[in-house]
């Protein structure tokens, strides 16, 4: 599988970045996970949209769906000119999809992420978990074929269910909103020590800190991660990729 970084702001983008956007690609699959504000801009530096099969999004904070909105219309257009033959799927976490603002099913079809199913698109496998947060939002485990996993956090508090959900995990991309001096400012987010010592507890093979803050040094960030974590700690950026 290649992993790449779209957009790891938390709340909202710095100068030509985005906010939460993760594209998973494996064999002809084109999967995005969040497509939060500037994410549709950066998207197509590495894929063309007509070639996008799924979007999955964690929950309904404007940095995880806002460029979905666009992105419904990129569609719309991608299908009227022929280029694209296939609604867009996108599944969502939410309790209530009338909540959601989408225009067109006859162009992006929204299913609900349900946390007991398991979605396979080609080799690869999606399931999810629920985190702690503000709002109704999950985490999901993308697997391959060959045994790889990959787990993204979405955005949540220390819990221990996601802990049991990355257990074993390759690559485990965690949010770490926080400095350790901010613990318990907001308990729907992670400080970067709570990060590193969730990555401990579920043993993954490495780290990735993203959803990160707008302020302070990140690489304090990862000293506070690598107090818990004694394997590889990566700060997210946008355009970084990974072959799991
Ligand atoms: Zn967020
Ligand atoms: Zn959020």
């Amino acid at each position: 599988m290649e992993f790449t970084v779209i957009g790891h702001w938390g709340a909202y983008p710095e100068t030509n970045e985005a906010t939460s956007g993760y594209l998973i690609e494996h064999k002809s699959s084109k999967v995005l996970l969040d497509c939060g504000s500037g994410v549709l801009s950066g998207l197509q530096n590495y894929v063309m949209l007509e070639d996008l099969d799924t979007v999955f999004i964690t929950h309904l904070h404007a940095d995880h769906i806002a460029d979905m909105y666009s992105l419904e219309f990129a569609t719309l257009i991608l299908m009227q000119m022929g280029k694209r033959t296939t609604p867009l799927d996108i599944y969502v976490y939410c309790k209530d999809l009338t909540k959601l603002d989408f225009c067109y099913p006859e162009y992006v079809k929204v299913h609900p992420i349900d946390l007991q199913a398991t979605v396979a698109i080609g080799d690869m496998t999606f399931t999810f978990s629920e985190n702690i947060h503000d709002v109704p939002s999950c985490a999901v485990k993308v697997s391959s074929s060959e045994g790889k996993c990959l787990v993204y956090s979405g955005d949540t508090g220390y819990c221990q269910s996601i802990i049991e959900f990355s257990r074993g995990s390759d690559v485990l991309v965690l949010e770490s909103s926080f400095y350790n001096v901010q613990k318990g400012l907001n308990n729907g987010h992670l400080t970067a020590g709570e990060a590193g010592d969730i990555a401990a507890l579920a043993q993954t093979g490495q780290l990735i800190l993203t959803h990160l803050p707008h302020y302070g040094d990140h690489n304090q960030l990862v000293m506070e991660a690598s107090s818990h974590f004694d394997r590889q700690i990566q700060l997210a950026y946008c355009g970084m990729k990974l072959t799991i």
